[in-house]
């Protein structure tokens, strides 16, 4: 199998026991078969054809930034989209921009700002990829992909490709339909968003002060998935863990950040056993005090 991907995506393009603690933003993970890099989608596919025929597991990740992947690793292929795949065009003079998966959320953003045209100021610093954020349907400060994109382009599991519209992404609160058994395998190729025409330095000045919020407000200066459990309708994650008296609680080197109990953060060497660990631990006191069922926002892969 490593000679037939090799010959498709060159060998500088396959790391072979390769630590996912290097592509996680919790720098957590151990060590995935192996991890590549594809850059064009006819590439993306023959590599899909090989896995598929081989009948070897792979998972297509984003930043890493939504993700705890296990201290026993990944046991398969882990495959990122560059390249081509993470190309941005636009925005057009009607504010339709394209960008390939792979793409940085912030640099969408920015490239947005440049030429005049708001609605992403929101995703300015949310450290994925814009695939990711199609399948989180990432959201902050009022903003939310649901309501910038205008179409989504998939590659199904049969290796069929479809455009959907926004409605039929289904894009809820950090949910798409990626998220459904229907879609399981399917991968974004590329999102094309519709903005507004805008002020330039207003936008820009919107950006800066959504950055100035989130280092003022999140912990930044640790690695963490952001925030780790999702919203519960009508609180706050973080309230409610900070009121269960858990602010700054730790376990090994996971610790629930002292400056917004919504992340946990790593200390330095946390490892995913000690993340989950704390995770159960926060869910089961915050469901003692209040009866409120914390749900993990993080994605779980692999061995733990
Ligand atoms: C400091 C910090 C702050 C954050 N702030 C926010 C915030 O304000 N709002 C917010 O919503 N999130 C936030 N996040 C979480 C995270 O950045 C988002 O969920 C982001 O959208 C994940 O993108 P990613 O590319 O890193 O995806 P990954 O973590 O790599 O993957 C997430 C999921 O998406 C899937 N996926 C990724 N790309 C594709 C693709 N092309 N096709 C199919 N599936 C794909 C993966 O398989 C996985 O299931 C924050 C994270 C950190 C570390």
């Amino acid at each position: 199998m490593l000679e037939q991907l090799s010959e498709l995506i060159g060998k500088e393009n396959i790391l072979t026991n390769e630590p996912m603690s290097k592509h996680t933003s919790f720098h957590i993970g151990g060590p995935a078969g192996y991890y590549i890099q594809v850059r064009t989608k006819e590439q993306l596919i023959g590599v899909l054809r090989i896995l598929q025929d081989k009948g070897s597991p792979y998972y297509l990740i984003g930043n890493g930034s939504n993700l705890l992947v296990g201290d026993e690793g990944y046991d398969g292929v882990i495959v990122r989209l560059t390249g081509e795949l993470a190309a941005i065009l636009g925005p057009d003079e009607a504010g339709y921009i394209t960008a390939g998966a792979g793409a940085m959320l912030s640099q969408v953003a920015y490239q947005a700002m440049e030429s005049g045209f708001s609605g992403m100021e929101f995703a300015f610093g949310i450290p994925g990829t814009i695939g990711g954020a199609i399948v989180m349907n990432a959201g902050a400060y009022d903003g939310e992909m649901r309501l910038v994109v205008s179409s989504v382009r998939l590659l199904l599991p049969d290796l069929s490709e479809v455009e959907k519209s926004c409605e039929a992404m289904e894009l809820g609160y950090r949910t798409s339909i990626l998220k459904s058994k229907a879609y399981e395998g399917a991968i974004v190729l590329s999102v094309t968003l519709q903005l507004q025409q805008g002020n330039r330095t207003a936008i820009k000045a919107k950006m800066d002060e959504f950055s100035k919020l989130r280092q003022s407000k999140q912990p930044l200066e640790y690695p963490s998935a952001g925030s780790t459990f999702k919203r519960p309708n009508g609180h706050y994650a973080g309230k409610l863990i900070m009121d269960a008296g858990l602010q700054g609680y730790r376990i090994g080197d996971a610790q629930v950040s002292e400056k917004h109990c919504g992340f946990v953060i790593n200390r330095g060497n946390a490892t995913a056993a000690e993340v989950r660990a704390l995770m159960q631990q926060v869910e089961d006191e915050v469901f003692e005090t209040t009866g409120i069922e914390l749900e993990p926002e993080v994605i779980f892969l692999g061995n733990f």
